[in-house]
């Protein structure tokens, strides 16, 4: 039973389809995309502007309906049990969704009230993140005063309130300058590697990528285009950078 429980992988896509719109208007933002993520992986998601990244997110977080195919966190149906499906799954989406006159704290505290965590578990929580990621001395600040690496950090905070097993960072190092974005990437080894968070990653970083994630998928179009891992892009010696762009090259000659 508990063998059988820890090969269920933390995020299972089959055949995923979305499309926006309708008639001669739609558009097809990802076509019949498939990945196995398994428990305690670091996975990161890369693509050019466009290529569907943020959208399988929303699907995956329930934020957007597919249109058709399946999802499964830990086994659970994000659509048919979308209830279960999101205490597992914490985001820290592309765009900042947040009313930025809120702090730190009150960030936390919202989404964690969102997620009906009793006030008194929510306080310890909240003070741990606040320690955690050092927002000691910002976590009374409003949101819009912060700078990007201290807004990221806020949000890696709310993204964890409810304890997940899976985080999705879409873009989380966007907008952070080069020292800012080291702590970050810092605190993300550690939920990785200490805590066992498994991770999907999407950055525009490929150093980012090459330094933190074991598994990649690179999707283009809608469609995913290559899947290994880190080694196996790297394999010949070629950095992340240059297996993503000659594959890229390639697949848009493919796909256009
Ligand atoms: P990425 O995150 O990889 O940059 P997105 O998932 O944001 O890509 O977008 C994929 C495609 O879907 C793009 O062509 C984008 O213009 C389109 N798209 C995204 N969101 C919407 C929407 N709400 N309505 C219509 N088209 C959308
Ligand atoms: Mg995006």
């Amino acid at each position: 039973m508990l063998a059988n429980m820890s090969s269920t992988p933390m995020l299972e896509i089959k055949d995923l389809v979305k499309v926006y719109g309708t008639g001669p208007k739609a558009k097809t933002a990802v076509n019949h995309v498939s990945l196995s993520i398994p428990k305690g992986s670091f996975f990161g998601l890369l693509g050019p502007n466009g290529a569907g990244k943020s959208t399988t997110i929303q699907c995956i977080t329930g934020i957007s309906q597919p249109t058709s195919g399946q999802i499964l966190i830990d086994g659970t149906d994000v659509v048919a049990e979308y209830k279960k499906a999101r205490t597992k799954v914490g985001l820290s989406p592309q765009e900042f969704n947040v009313d930025i006159f809120s702090t730190p704290t009150e960030l936390m505290d919202f989404m964690g009230g969102y997620y009906g965590i009793p006030a008194e578990v929510r306080n310890e929580r909240i003070e741990k993140l606040i320690k955690r990621f050092d927002l000691t001395e910002h976590r009374n600040v409003k949101f819009q005063k912060l700078s990007g690496g201290l807004k990221r950090r806020a949000m890696l905070g709310r993204a964890l309130i409810h304890t997940p097993d899976l985080l999705i960072l879409d873009e989380p190092t966007a907008g952070v300058d080069v020292e800012q974005r080291r702590d970050l990437w810092a605190y993300l080894k550690e939920l990785n590697e200490v805590e066992g968070k498994t991770i999907i990653l999407t950055s525009h970083y490929l150093e980012e990528i090459e330094y933190l994630c074991k598994d990649i998928a690179i999707i283009n179009h809608g469609r995913i285009v290559a899947e290994g891992t880190k080694e196996e892009f790297m394999k010949e010696g070629t950095s992340i950078e240059e297996a993503y762009l000659k594959i890229t090259r390639a697949s848009n000659a493919n796909l256009s």
